[in-house]
């Protein structure tokens, strides 16, 4: 990968962190507990408790994803970015815009 390449790809790492942040921190008051007393509208007290099940799904998933994306720019100053773990050949750029955290290349993955 070039000099060019990586730049890229250490702004689409930097942006994508930048954006979850963002959610695990709506997450996170999103999935404060439930007072008995707070008004919730439209919505059952059954109801908001399903809906904070799901967001703390969805924010513990968001924090594993978090960690793996600050490895892939750890990765980017080592320069072992982009080469698959399993096969040691560059993994192709087209997967890297889908999933820049990723470690191993579709023939590995599947
Ligand atoms: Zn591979």
């Amino acid at each position: 990968m070039d000099a060019l390449e990586i730049e890229k790809f250490r702004k689409l790492l930097n942006e994508t962190i930048f954006e979850l942040k963002e959610s695990i921190k709506y997450l996170k008051e999103a999935s404060r507990p439930i007072e008995p007393s707070c008004a919730l509208g439209r919505l059952t007290r059954m109801e908001a408790i399903g809906e904070k099940g799901v967001n703390e799904a969805v924010l513990s998933k968001s924090k594993a994803r978090l960690i793996r994306l600050e490895n892939a720019l750890n990765r980017i100053d080592a320069g072992t970015y982009g080469i698959c773990v399993k096969c040691k050949k560059n993994i192709p750029s087209g997967r890297l815009e889908a999933v820049p955290e990723a470690l191993i290349c579709i023939n590995c993955a599947s």
